[in-house]
């Protein structure tokens, strides 16, 4: 018998462990999905036997929020603020999502997740257009082998704050079957294979006081994180203020949601005390710089985050990023806060490599598994090919690899000791397949959405300003 499942030799690794160790020349054995020996001399002894020399191998990458059914409706709205976003280029076309368009936009994002080296995710879904939904997203995600934290999402006062049109509307549910369903959930899905659960509100203002307690209750009797969009867009805090006397996250923090189990999607518009909130109750942040970039967020604070000794980790948010290639998130990550800060330390490619791998796993409770190369770990791992132009042998690993290398470079990712792509051929999924699939869908939901989608479509070259503005210059 052999003493690895797998042996992948001669590589470049960088472990990630406490020591952060970079070893050249260095082979790593899996068995039983597990990282079981790092080393120079492995032998031979492995029923698959890789080639890593050449490569760079390392923890693959954690997006810690997406929303994966915008995978499908990308290139359709684009430099909106938050409105006109969700509610005149989403909503019409999500709104009329099934659970068959909910499969197929799972596979999309996979296989552009592992086609640029995701290895674990957590996607926000709250289109409960058809409870089957998040059914059929689940199960995509098993069948393509990623480490999946699926968040239950709650809407029940309104979508992007409103409630006003018959399209938003759709999307709310009411309270008692968002709670009796999201409960099924984690008693179905939570730990099944690769599978967790998590518990997220839409945002303090599409979400009442009385739901949002109960759905707290709820995630902390069943230790499943609670997730969900904090301080986001700096409107949300005025409303807050307004509505409650509190800042976004001072007023979530009053009904408990805070805690080591807890995710803020965002934190731009975080006071210093509310960092501190933070920081005290072990609460972590998901931030999604490309995103925030460009809706017109703003620019979260992430240094003084980290200083502060928040978790934070990476994420792409849904198709306001155009992409959820944690390579390009990651550069924009530390180039955004050295403009902001003047300071060109101000996030190192050192520190933002963490809060890919380790910081992202962190965030999403994980750091037993998965976010480092080490023995007893998930063998949770990419390869990115070093023979092209951009990233030489010879210099550096740490900066090739973020701000050189594209997701485009990885050439191979494992979850669990298993090659969901391998010789960048995905193999978990039919890429050809699911990509005539999406198209399909895809020409459906844009039919669907009608006139207002339309008019997005087929907007001419703009005059000034943005194409969805039109000749008039107003919103249609
Ligand atoms: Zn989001």
């Amino acid at each position: 018998m052999s003493m690895f499942d797998t042996i992948i030799k001669n590589g470049c690794i960088v472990t990630m462990n406490g020591e952060r160790e970079i070893l050249n020349s260095s082979s790593l054995g899996i068995k039983d999905g597990k990282i079981a020996a790092i080393g120079k001399e492995l032998g031979d002894n492995g029923s698959e036997i890789v080639d890593g020399a050449g490569h760079f191998i390392l923890p693959g990458f954690v997006n810690t929020h997406t929303h994966v059914y915008q995978a499908l409706i990308k290139g359709v709205g684009y430099d909106m603020h938050f409105n006109p976003w969700n509610i005149r280029y989403l909503v019409p076309i999500i709104s009329k999502m099934n659970p068959r368009h909910a499969r197929v936009s799972a596979r999309l994002n996979a296989i552009e997740m592992i086609k640029s080296g995701t290895t674990s995710f957590s996607d926000h879904w709250y289109l409960h257009t058809d409870f089957d939904n998040i059914e059929s997203v689940t199960e995509a995600f098993d069948q393509a082998g990623l480490r999946a934290q699926m968040i239950f999402g709650f809407l029940n006062e309104s979508f992007a704050g409103r409630s006003d049109t018959s399209d938003s509307n759709q999307v709310l549910k009411e309270d008692g079957e968002l709670l009796e369903r999201a409960s099924d959930f984690i008693k179905r899905r939570h730990g099944w294979n690769l599978t967790t659960v998590g518990l997220g509100p839409g945002s303090t203002e599409d979400v009442g006081t009385d739901l949002f307690k109960k759905i707290i209750k709820l995630g902390k009797s069943s230790h499943v994180p609670l997730v969900t969009h904090i301080a986001g867009w700096v409107e949300i805090v005025s409303r807050s203020m307004e509505r409650y006397g509190m800042r976004d996250l001072e007023y979530a923090h009053s009904l408990g949601f805070t805690g080591e189990n807890s995710i803020a999607i965002h934190g731009v518009w975080l006071s210093p005390d509310e960092i501190e909130i933070l920081a005290e109750t072990g609460t972590a942040v998901a931030h999604n710089p490309v995103a925030n970039m460009h809706l017109g967020y703003g620019i979260a604070p992430i240094p003084e985050m980290l200083r502060a000794g928040v978790k934070v980790g990476l994420g792409s948010d849904g198709a306001a990023s155009y992409t959820c290639d944690m390579l390009e998130i990651g550069k924009t990550a530390a180039m955004l806060q050295k403009v902001r800060k003047m300071d060109a330390e101000a996030l190192t490619a050192e520190k933002t490599l963490e809060m890919l791998t380790l910081g992202g796993a962190a965030v999403l409770g994980q750091s037993g598994e998965t976010g480092s190369l080490e023995v007893g770990k998930s063998a949770d791992l990419i390869m990115i090919d070093r023979n092209r132009p951009h990233i030489l042998s010879g210099g550096r690993a740490v900066p090739q690899i973020l701000y050189s290398a594209r997701g485009s470079d990885v050439v191979a990712t494992m979850v669990n000791g298993k090659f969901l792509m391998k010789e960048s051929k995905v193999l978990s999924l039919n890429e050809e397949e699911v990509i005539r699939e999406a198209e399909v869908c895809r020409a459906e939901l844009l039919e669907a959405g009608g006139e207002k989608t339309r008019s997005l479509l087929d907007a001419g070259w703009p005059v000034s300003g943005a194409s969805w503005r039109g000749k008039n210059g107003k919103i249609s």
